[in-house]
């Protein structure tokens, strides 16, 4: 994008720009070359610094710090002093190029624009990795712990807000260790891909559905109650029994899993209380004898302000 208001130049930079092979829009003032930017973005800027309403810098400031793939600043000229290309640079300029047009330098900051363009976008790709990395359950494809304690803790303070029930699940495989022990891990590890995804099909895209730990998941349900949960728990049993499980040599088995459900504000008013809860009612579901949802006793609430 060229962005100057003298209707020659402008002309005249546009056409050099195209010229060394590139695509080239205009605009006559930094208020036109902003709302243009916001709209359709750009790869590089080449800016007036002088021009009515918002001046070159600004303009350079404004672009800086909206979100997006880089843009890379040129900024223009006419002094040629070396203190407005340092207050250019300081305004987040990445270069400066004089506005007598030399096509020669302006090659130059174009090609030097596709290298560091091309940096910011890699860059942009690892963190994006990264995060997700740092986010999502490799086996399981979802949530990890530390996401979705985020999340969990969003939900529930939303929960609090607009006094709504908020309900939270943990869902404990049962018996695992014998299915790691008699078919081996990969086959336990299959069990945890086909379980989490069952369970993510099974909920709302707003509920958190997260891989604990081990063997252990974690369901947050925003609006419903203990009640809700262990009906619809009780729905996911009853599917994951009937699913067909197989060992690597073809041998058919069944998996089943125990859970227990709190309900905020019932049961805990914060995460960590909920979990207690939980976790508590997921230990009676066990001894009780496996492959059953318990509901959080009321008795147990911790009203802990
Ligand atoms: P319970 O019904 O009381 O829950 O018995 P359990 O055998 O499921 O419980 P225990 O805590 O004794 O064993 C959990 C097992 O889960 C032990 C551990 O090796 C296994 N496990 C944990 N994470 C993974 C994993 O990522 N992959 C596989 N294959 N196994 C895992
Ligand atoms: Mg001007
Ligand atoms: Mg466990
Ligand atoms: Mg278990």
């Amino acid at each position: 994008m060229v962005v100057e208001d003298g209707r020659t130049s402008r002309m005249m930079l546009k056409s050099a720009v195209e010229r060394l092979g590139h695509e080239c829009m205009t605009a006559a003032d930094g208020t036109e070359a902003w709302e243009l930017f916001r709209s359709q973005g750009a790869d590089v800027i080449i800016s007036d610094w002088l021009m009515p309403g918002i001046e070159g810098p600004e303009l350079c400031r404004l672009v800086r710090d909206h979100p997006g793939p880089y843009t890379y600043f040129v900024l223009l000229t006419a002094f040629g002093d070396r203190s407005h290309a340092l207050e250019g640079m300081q305004a987040g300029a990445d270069d400066y190029l004089s506005k007598t047009l030399d096509v020669a330098d302006l090659n130059l900051r174009l090609i030097a624009a596709e290298r560091v363009s091309g940096l910011h976008k890699r860059l942009a790709e690892q963190d994006a990795r990264l995060r997700a990395l740092a986010e999502v359950d490799q086996l399981t494809q979802l949530a990890n712990r530390h996401k979705s304690t985020e999340m969990l803790t969003h939900l529930l303070s939303l929960a609090r807000r607009q006094h709504v029930p908020f309900s939270l699940m943990v869902i404990d495989v049962d018996h695992f260790k014998q299915v790691n022990d008699r078919y081996g891990h990969a086959t336990g590890d299959e069990v945890l891909r086909r379980l989490g995804s069952i369970l993510r099909r099974s909920f709302r895209d707003e509920d958190v559905v997260a891989r604990w730990g081990g063997e252990e998941f974690l369901v947050g349900m925003y609006g419903m109650g203990s009640g809700d949960g262990v009906t619809r728990l009780y729905r996911i049993l009853d599917a994951v029994r009937h699913e067909e499980f197989q060992a690597l040599d073809g041998e058919p088995f069944a998996v089943t899993f125990s859970a227990g459900v709190a309900e905020f504000p019932v049961h805990g008013l914060d995460l960590q209380s909920l979990y207690h809860s939980s976790d508590e009612a997921l230990y009676a579901a066990k001894d009780a004898g496996r492959a059953r949802v318990f509901a959080a006793p009321s008795e147990s609430t911790s009203v802990s302000l």
